[in-house]
């Protein structure tokens, strides 16, 4: 949500707030009293009430209801957060976060609590266990801990962190401004792990502005970091606060167990109750463009709000589900002529997905990592793809989608750049016009002038979202094009293209094009010139990942199905595109458990009969449509 202009009440409490808050952030037992840390990272508005900090985010105000001055363990001032609460609910907001010690006696019946609790580590910290003792050996003969300033090393680890798993835009948004907080935190130090060759694998900020409290903040790591450099590091951060004078290290909330097994190695044990209470307090309407209207569907997909998006970054807040795969659209001009909507145009169902189809899909997507919108059609079509794409980014979910392409003008361009997704992918099945005849209807050029156009966008907007990925078909009548790839990704100045083979046969006769698992000879060159292509580009600083099938099938499949879902524009929840096309014919392969507008999304993924698919497919008896499908076969390069 863009920031808003503050209102002028606000204006003015705003002149007099330094030394305040300097109070505030000395007293600090949470990271959020540290009002440096939480204005520079979230770009937040910081208020005083009731004498607690708050911080207005748009227009949601989030209070942090602790009474300055309480320590851990002991009351936090549960009358001093009523009290606080009541001197937030005074002026116009349309929504109130309270994080506190219980939940606010002002908190209407409906509104939604969280209970967690922070870990304190009392110091000076006492003698480690035996594990840690092993762990804090083996990582110090792996690095050297210097407590250094920020600069591209450091981006660039934060950027590997961020970059290995989806994250919506309001998360990537906050690790991008690590450095405004250290900035503006002179207390906040950054230590750095190097390994013998002074390569940086490992950093963590630890933050003692507090005067009592210290602060393990944010923790980065090399995917290929040794065992015990984390701890090391927090030796570091505890040595510090120890020196200084700080009777305590809050370790953070409890809420992920990795997270919560590393505190209680520590010993860290003394508890802060945390409450987290949200509510939109009636009467007060939100200020006008700030959210959907509220008659609108997709005003269920509540904005995540300041600390929700904090927490996710410093916690690891985990969700159960990898992706969903939505098919916001089934319809396309395009012609291809290996698709299936090409095939069976005289069954196809052209439909688009309606809001409150999306809207009843918010259990699921408030638990999803990723959403991908993405079916058989073209997404991009949709009417509101861009307000499906936002909602999905609102409630926290990283967003992509793959589109043919010829949409994507400069209005669209950037309206993707601003929408929260940060992967679209453009598909193609050659490298120039000729090669990609395939995709009848669906000229390449269009297709390099969208990129173009998103390319432009990007830099218009000083972003490096969404990133642009190619979805390159190999069929296997153009198998020899795939040399050209790496030059066509320099070209368009695009950083990744994944590979794909025919994996739905559409029509009789399309076998040709793809790779059967017993094509050993085909197969094999192929994976020649892919790998080929894949060393070139990576001689670019460009990445080709590429699949292909291997000659036995697994108990799993790359659709990944006991993570993931596909859902149709109907809101029926398949485990696989492949197993739910839009078409009227009696299909033996359509595998549909029941509809979101219907039941609840949750339901139905434990409904006994998906249960049971999955659990076919996880076993050495797959489903009918499992069988023989190439998903089944192919391995990952
Ligand atoms: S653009 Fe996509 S949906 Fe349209 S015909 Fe081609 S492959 Fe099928
Ligand atoms: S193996 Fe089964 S679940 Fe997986 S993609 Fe194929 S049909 Fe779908």
């Amino acid at each position: 949500m863009a920031a808003q202009a503050p209102r002028p009440a606000q204006r003015e409490r705003l002149t007099v707030l330094p030394r305040a808050f300097s109070h505030i952030t000395a007293q600090a037992l949470v990271p959020e009293q540290i009002v440096s840390y939480v204005t520079a990272v979230g770009q937040s508005q910081a208020l005083l009430c009731g004498g607690c900090a708050a911080y207005d985010y748009g227009d949601q105000r989030t209070l942090i209801a602790y009474a300055p001055g309480a320590a851990p363990g002991e009351d936090a001032g549960e009358a001093a957060m009523n009290a606080a609460v009541k001197a937030a609910l005074a002026d116009g907001i349309s929504s109130l976060t309270v994080l506190g010690p219980a939940r606010p006696a002002a908190a209407p019946p409906e509104a939604a609590s969280r209970e967690d609790a922070y870990f304190f580590l009392p110091l000076p910290a006492g003698e480690p266990g035996q594990n840690l003792r092993n762990m804090l050996r083996r990582g110090s003969r792996e690095c050297a801990v210097t407590e250094e300033t920020w600069n591209d090393e450091h981006a660039a680890l934060v950027g590997m962190c961020r970059d290995a798993r989806p994250l919506e835009a309001g998360m990537r948004h906050i690790y991008g401004r690590i450095p405004d907080y250290l900035a503006a935190s002179p207390e906040a130090v950054l230590f750095a792990a190097r390994d013998a060759s002074s390569r940086l694998i490992a950093s963590a900020v630890g933050d003692f502005s507090g005067l009592s409290a210290a602060f393990y903040m944010f923790a980065f790591r090399r995917p290929d970091c040794p065992p015990g450099v984390a701890d090391v590091l927090l030796q570091a951060i505890v040595d510090r606060a120890e020196e200084r004078g700080h009777q305590y290290l809050n370790l953070g909330l409890g809420i992920n167990k990795g997270i919560a097994a590393f505190k209680g190695k520590w010993g860290a044990s003394v508890r802060l109750p945390c409450v987290q209470t949200s509510w939109e307090p009636a009467g007060r309407p939100a200020a006008p463009g700030a959210r959907p209207d509220a008659s609108d569907p997709l005003a269920v997909f509540a904005p995540p709000g300041l600390i929700g998006n904090l927490r996710r970054v410093l916690l690891g807040e985990t969700r159960p589900f990898d992706c969903l795969q939505i098919e916001v659209s089934s319809r396309c001009p395009g012609k291809c002529s290996y698709c299936p909507h090409t095939t069976k145009q005289d069954v196809w169902r052209s439909r688009h997905m309606e809001d409150a189809t999306f809207a009843a899909l918010a259990p699921l997507i408030r638990k999803t990592k990723r959403v991908h919108l993405q079916g058989w059609g073209e997404p991009l079509l949709h009417p509101r793809f861009f307000d499906y794409a936002a909602a999905a980014a609102r409630a926290g979910c990283a967003v992509s989608t793959t589109t043919y392409g010829l949409t994507v003008n400069d209005a669209n361009a950037t309206r993707l750049t601003a929408c929260g997704i940060d992967i679209a992918a453009f598909s193609l099945a050659g490298v120039d016009e000729a090669s990609n005849a395939a995709r009848a209807g669906i000229p390449f050029g269009g297709v390099r002038d969208g990129i173009l156009a998103l390319n432009r966008a990007k830099r218009r907007a000083g972003s490096e979202y969404p990133r642009v990925h190619l979805a390159y078909l190999l069929l296997a009548s153009g198998t020899e094009h795939i040399a050209r790839l790496p030059d066509l990704m320099h070209g368009l100045d695009v950083p990744v293209a994944v590979v794909s083979t025919l994996d739905y046969i559409a029509a009789p006769g399309l076998e040709a094009e793809a790779y059967a698992p017993h094509e050993t000879e085909k197969i094999e060159h192929a994976r020649a010139l892919l790998a080929g292509a894949a060393e070139r580009a990576a001689g670019m600083g460009r990445t080709l990942h590429y699949s292909l099938p291997g000659t036995h099938g697994r108990n799993d499949c790359n659709e990944r199905v006991q993570s993931c879902m596909y859902i149709d524009a109907e809101g029926v929840i398949a485990p696989c595109i492949y197993v739910n096309l839009p078409t009227e014919e009696h299909d033996p392969q359509r595998r549909a458990f029941g509809s979101a507008r219907e039941r609840n999304p949750l339901e139905i993924w434990n409904d006994p009969a998906y249960a049971r698919f999955r659990a076919r497919l996880a076993s050495d008896d797959p489903d009918l449509p499992c069988i023989a499908c190439a998903k089944r076969f192919e391995r990952i390069f």
